[in-house]
């Protein structure tokens, strides 16, 4: 049993039942609470593995992963970097929790069969600048129509909606959320450290634009950030359809 998994209450727990003759592991994990790990336990993966999978379900039900386009990624260890991906290339609506991918922070494949997507250099950055437990990305018709539009500007603005309390901490529908775009590129490396350096400058930035390209969020779980997927997407769709 590694201890770096489990927080100090966990390890509380174990210290007042070290006594006992034997305490099976099943008992001892179910008190853990769940915390920003340094490296998760195998069990815990294979439930990350099926809650990103199911969100991947709903998002490809929603029609967001036009022609095998989007990423997924759970975050399952912070140091060395680790996260499960969706693999390239794949219709999202033909995968299964097997497919995914364990890479490191240069998307180099640790375990599992498939092509690794280089967007995931994207994702590392979010995990780099961000409690982030799960990065989401997906190519709309309204993300894609406002991401060009908004180019020039540099950013999108929104306020005066309430869905904008489902974003984190965001309390009134007059909170103005500012959500930068970035001109699309094949050059992955470059752009995920535009990406970061901007991250790392702004903490209050809660989601980002490539221009005719997509949305990239994340959360603190993929049930997390696929609730901040939907509010950007509800807002992108108003602003689209108001013009
Ligand atoms: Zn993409």
């Amino acid at each position: 049993m590694n201890f770096q998994c489990y927080n100090t209450f966990s390890i509380k727990i174990v210290a007042t039942t070290k006594k006992m003759a034997y305490q099976p592991l099943k008992t001892i994990k179910s008190k853990v609470v769940d915390i920003t790990p340094v490296k998760i336990a195998a069990a815990e993966e294979s439930v990350l593995r099926n809650n990103l999978m199911s969100i991947i379900k709903r998002i490809t039900a929603r029609g967001w992963c036009p022609a095998t386009a989007g990423n997924f990624s759970v975050l399952i260890g912070s140091n060395p970097l680790r996260m499960l991906i969706s693999p390239s290339g794949v219709d999202k609506n033909l995968l299964s929790a097997d497919d995914l991918l364990v890479v490191n922070e240069k998307v180099e494949v640790i375990s599992g069969t498939g092509k690794p997507t280089a967007e995931g250099l994207i994702h590392a950055a979010v995990y780099q600048t961000r409690a982030a437990r799960s990065v989401l990305h997906i190519h709309t018709v309204a993300n894609t129509v406002l991401s060009e539009k908004h180019l020039k500007l540099g950013f999108i603005e929104i306020s005066g909606y309430e869905i904008l309390k489902a974003l984190p901490g965001v309390t009134s529908h007059q909170h103005k959320e500012l959500i930068p775009i970035f001109a699309n590129s094949q050059d992955m490396t470059r752009l995920s450290q535009d990406i970061f350096k901007k991250l790392q400058k702004d903490k209050n930035i809660k989601a980002v634009l490539l221009a005719g390209h997509g949305l990239y969020t994340w959360g603190e779980s993929p049930q997390a950030a696929y609730q901040h997927l939907e509010a950007f997407e509800f807002l992108f769709e108003v602003l689209s359809r108001k013009g």
